[in-house]
């Protein structure tokens, strides 16, 4: 079982958030800022693209109420972010939104990498082929 499902299930402390009959969220313990929070859908799937229709707007709707709760933090704006493949940097294979609290001046919190040169047409044509 998954370290998410051990927390869903009681087996691992959290500090939660906001939960639901569908979501569960929690302070991460590596927070990158004040109320990093994860949230998780309390059923398990590796990745988000895989998560059928109707669970998935159940857990938008808990992600977006997780940001209602940690509204009294008094951000300035946040950061929602998925990642999905160990190549993107996930790192508990079950679905997650990090949602990041953002402060005015708090630095280099979230950061995309360099703009690649990349022809456009080229990735549209391999899409659509
Ligand atoms: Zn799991």
């Amino acid at each position: 079982m998954c370290i998410f499902c051990k927390i869903i299930n009681g087996e691992i402390p959290a500090k939660v958030v906001y939960e639901d009959e569908h979501v569960l969220a929690f302070l991460d313990i590596n927070p990158r800022n004040k109320g990093h929070t994860l949230v998780v859908p309390k059923k398990h799937y590796e990745r988000f693209d895989e998560m059928p229709d109707e669970e998935l707007c159940n857990f938008i709707k808990g992600v977006k109420k997780t940001v209602e709760v940690l509204k009294k933090l008094g951000f300035d704006g946040y950061n929602i972010v998925n990642n999905n493949g160990r190549v993107a940097g996930q790192e508990v294979n079950h679905v997650h939104f990090h949602i990041i609290p953002r402060y005015e001046g708090d630095g280099e919190v979230v950061k995309f990498g360099e703009v690649k040169k990349i022809d456009l047409d080229e990735v549209l044509k391999e899409i659509k082929e």
